[in-house]
């Protein structure tokens, strides 16, 4: 067991410090964000969370965060339930017709989500009462103690704070988020920093939150991300009868930037039936628009070696993706259990073992779910512009068009649908539903290709005046 700092106490650092913790390590957690966590009915309106850009756009927990929680940190999915997060499954309320009725297993699909500022102020008071963790807030990093190794390889034995006071640890994990200055704060130390990979996801977000006056969450028709040609439409629901609603387009769409006007975005979204009634209710925000939101992945073993010992990244800080799945955090959560495993088995006092162990444990196990991610994320943009430029869009890559004629054929066939829940909610990879016997076939004989209702290209324009 050892002392372990973690830089970041955003959703899944404090996770993973929890699940740390409770294998008897010392964990420290250093948050730049001075403010406390409110209580989850106030967070919302209160938590001042400057260090997550992200805090107040719409945010879902998948079925994967809820599984991977209730293995690892008993207690947090009751916690968060308790204080008003929404447990669901989205099996229920279909009709039968369509799912086959309820089956043994399908309580897999049930998930637990929240508002982020709501979801986060639970997690973090859970956090805050495990024994083992401490939580340091108002402690930003600013740099790091090093040593050299042996072999010349900067090893991190701490960090210092804005504030001078330096934190000496066995382990850093740099839980940092999207924007982490780990890097830099290595090659300061006199290390090559890792390899970087880092390109504008391309996509940008028109989002509000609503409320219904009776708690209710208004009836899905669809799935909770619809594809719209030239735009896509989530909508998310979230604790104490609030959900979210986002128009995403491409960020080079400059005729759509008048979304980013309510009655433009109200006029836009009302157009399409299929959730047009999500936003007939109390909203609790105008529109906040985020763009500029980036596709990164740090690799920290280089050429064979690790780049710096010492220091590992983590979620976010490793690596981070368009979010229109909602896949962040539960990849995030999946990669905090993998951390708990290899602490298991790795000696934290053998730095270079445990360097080169972390990247190949990332790319066993986490890194498969980022590069699916990131190969929707390209499709699905290069198909979005398309649309504006009035062509079809035309591939060859066979998972792309498995995955369309899925989309296409869920509502048809009881295991189709099941297949298509196991990929959205994390819990199985694309690749593996479609191998099942004579899944694909299936999938591509009942695909309807006819789009959702809803304006065409010249439609959506002529509806916001463009
Ligand atoms: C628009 C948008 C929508 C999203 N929607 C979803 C969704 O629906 N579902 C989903 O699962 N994911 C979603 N995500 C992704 C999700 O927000 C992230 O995956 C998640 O926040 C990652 O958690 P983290 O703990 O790694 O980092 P973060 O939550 O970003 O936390 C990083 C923390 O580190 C702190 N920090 C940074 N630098 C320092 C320093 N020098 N010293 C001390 N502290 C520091 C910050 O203050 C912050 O608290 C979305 C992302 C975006 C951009």
């Amino acid at each position: 067991m050892g002392r372990i700092l973690f830089v970041g106490g955003g959703v899944v650092g404090t996770c993973a410090a929890m699940m740390l913790a409770n294998d008897g390590h010392d964990v420290t957690v250093l948050e730049r964000d001075p403010t406390p966590p409110p209580p989850p009915d106030t967070a919302w309106d209160e938590w001042d969370r400057r260090g997550v850009n992200q805090f107040r756009m719409l945010h879902f927990f998948l079925p994967r965060f809820r599984e991977v929680a209730e293995a690892e940190l008993p207690g947090l999915t009751e916690a968060m339930v308790a204080a008003g997060a929404l447990r669901m499954n989205p099996l229920v309320g279909v009709p039968d017709e369509f799912t086959g009725g309820w089956r043994a297993g399908d309580e897999r699909y049930d998930l637990v989500t929240a508002r982020r500022p709501v979801g986060e102020s639970i997690i973090a008071d859970v956090a805050a009462k495990t024994p083992g963790v401490t939580i340091r807030r108002g402690a930003g990093v600013c740099g790091l103690l090093t040593t050299s190794g042996p072999d010349g390889i900067v090893h991190v034995n701490g960090v210092r704070t804005e504030s001078g006071d330096d934190y000496v640890a066995d382990l850093v994990v740099d839980a940092g988020g999207r924007r982490s200055s780990m890097p830099e704060w290595l090659r300061t130390a006199g290390s090559p920093g890792p390899d970087e990979m880092i390109e504008d996801c391309g996509f940008v977000y028109y989002g509000r939150h609503f409320r219904s006056a009776d708690g209710s969450i208004p009836p899905a028709f669809g799935g909770l991300l619809q594809p719209y040609g030239s735009v896509s439409v989530l909508t998310l629901p979230a604790d104490k009868g609030t959900w979210g609603v986002g128009v995403i387009t491409s960020s080079r769409d400059a005729d759509l930037r008048v979304l980013k006007d309510i009655e433009a975005w109200e006029k836009v979204v009302h157009a399409f039936p299929l959730v047009a009634h999500w936003i007939d209710a109390e909203p609790i925000t105008d529109v906040k628009v985020m763009a500029k939101i980036e596709d990164r992945q740090r690799t920290y073993v280089v050429d064979g070696k690790p780049v710096a010992t010492g220091v590992i990244p983590l979620a976010d800080a490793w690596a981070c993706t368009n979010p229109s799945l909602g896949r962040g955090i539960s990849m995030g959560i999946v990669h905090a259990a993998v951390l708990r495993s290899m602490l298991r088995e790795t000696p934290l006092d053998d730095p270079r073992t445990l360097a080169m162990r972390w990247s190949e444990v990332t790319a066993e196990r986490v890194e498969p779910l980022f590069a699916d991610t990131l190969a929707f994320d390209r499709h699905r943009l290069a198909e979005v512009e398309a649309a504006i430029e009035g062509r079809p869009y035309e591939t060859e890559d066979p998972s792309w068009l498995l995955g369309t004629a899925l989309a296409q054929s869920v509502m048809k066939d009881a295991d189709l649908f099941r297949g298509f829940l196991d990929i959205v909610s994390l819990l199985d990879r694309g690749i593996d539903v479609m191998s099942r016997p004579g899944f694909a076939e299936r999938a591509i004989a009942l695909a309807d290709p006819t789009p959702l209702p809803g304006p065409d290209r010249a439609g959506l324009l002529s509806l916001v005046g463009s």
